[in-house]
């Protein structure tokens, strides 16, 4: 009987790549009476997120708290350091990258965007190359995702600020850490990060509605001189107000709460283990799309997403219609697809709480829900999933019994 024909029974399969599923201990962590945010406990609260929150980023600088989803942090970046006419540049790595090229043309900035066929990330060479031709050096920012959520293809930041550098070019660079940020190694202090957009409902497991912009001295800089519109983005009254803990507007309190909790978590397991986790997921998946002999759709493994994967579907079978059944069916909720490739892949994301029995859970269901769509595809997904997270634990634990 199908799913939703009756009680969905047992834990919904939440494998879209954000938001992630919630820890019961942000749950209970937010579960809590609001308190007076220009009281002496808020100032508590807000100077422990305000800290905890650069650990995550990497940078001793400040970053500055949004209650908004990631969209809005994108605008902050954009309207805190920027100027109307401007020239940016950004790359075309897939629907997110577009739909932030698309606010830059609507709030006055002239975008010059370097396509792909949305199945790579950023390429450090093409950017370099551009910005070379640019010999009066008029383009002010470089805008890339880290991770391309749409497609499931990662950029190398410290690359392309390196190919900035080789350029001469002072353009500042600005990424979005969205579907990245607290799943993989991201340092924006080291890498030489202007503005680094993040967002709370992914690897900070927490319920979408709050964003970030770590910001270097150079972007502090340029926003002293930036003229675009501003008034809730701007990041002058927020930093004042930040110093002692509070906000100029009324703060989204619980989610403070829930803050402090997911990057306790994070510090908890260890960041470079909380990478592996993500590593080691991402690669497992993999190998069952590879052994159910289906398509990537990054199509180079340089650029493999450590938190979603994209599954392309051979001709003439409609991945709406398979994520439909399959959410009918077993209760599980993938990613769509976007633009030219509408409708020709879905995408698993492997992000936040998740562990290797969900992955194999999520990947099993996934197996099933092929063959009654009758997708052609070989068996053996699942186990050559399982096969490859046992060696990721064998390889460690051997090393610590040697
Ligand atoms: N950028 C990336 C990489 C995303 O994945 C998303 C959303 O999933 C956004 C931006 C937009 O963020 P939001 O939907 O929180 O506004």
């Amino acid at each position: 009987m199908a799913q939703n024909s009756a009680r969905p029974v047992g834990r919904h399969f939440l494998q879209i790549p954000g938001p992630t599923p919630l820890p019961d201990r942000v749950l209970r962590a937010m579960d809590t009476p609001i308190i007076d945010h220009r009281g002496p406990e808020f100032a508590k609260l807000g100077k422990k997120c305000l800290d905890g929150i650069k650990t995550i980023f990497k940078t001793t600088n400040p970053v500055i708290i949004y209650t908004a989803t990631g969209t809005g942090a994108w605008e902050a970046a954009l309207v805190n350091t920027l100027n109307a006419g401007d020239r940016v540049l950004m790359v075309e790595t897939g629907q997110f990258a577009t739909l932030w090229k698309r606010m830059a043309e609507s709030i006055g900035l002239k975008p010059e965007f370097i396509k792909t066929d949305w199945r790579i990330g950023a390429d450090p060479a093409a950017i370099e190359d551009h910005l070379r031709k640019d010999t009066r050096k008029e383009i002010k920012a470089v805008c890339v995702l880290h991770n391309e959520t749409s497609t499931g293809c990662l950029s190398p930041i410290a690359d392309i600020r390196k190919a900035i550098d080789a350029a001469g070019h002072p353009a500042l660079l600005l990424v979005d850490t969205i579907s990245s940020l607290a799943s993989t190694d991201y340092r924006h202090d080291e890498w030489g990060v202007d503005v680094t957009v993040g967002g709370a409902q992914k690897g900070l497991m927490l319920p979408p509605g709050m964003s970030f912009n770590a910001v270097s001295d150079k972007a502090l800089a340029a926003s002293k001189t930036s003229k675009l519109p501003k008034s809730f983005w701007s990041w002058d009254d927020m930093l004042n107000m930040n110093k002692q803990g509070f906000f100029p507007y009324t703060p989204a309190t619980q989610m403070l709460h829930g803050l402090v909790a997911g990057v306790d978590m994070l510090h908890e397991e260890g960041l470079d283990n909380v990478f592996a986790r993500h590593d080691r997921l991402a690669e497992a998946t993999r190998r069952a799309v590879r052994a159910w002999g289906l398509e990537i759709m990054c199509k180079d493994p340089k650029y493999y997403s450590p938190t979603i994967t994209a599954v392309m579907l051979p001709e003439g079978h409609n991945a709406d219609a398979f994520r439909a059944l399959a959410l009918d069916t077993f209760n599980i909720a993938y990613g769509a697809s976007f633009g030219a490739y509408s409708g020709k892949y879905f995408r698993i994301g492997h992000l936040g709480d998740i562990n290797d029995g969900t992955l194999i859970g999520a990947l099993g269901i996934t197996e099933m829900a092929l063959a009654l769509a009758g997708i052609p595809h070989k068996k053996g997904g699942v186990q050559a999933a399982m096969d490859y997270i046992v060696s990721a634990h064998a390889g460690p634990k051997r090393a610590a019994a040697e």
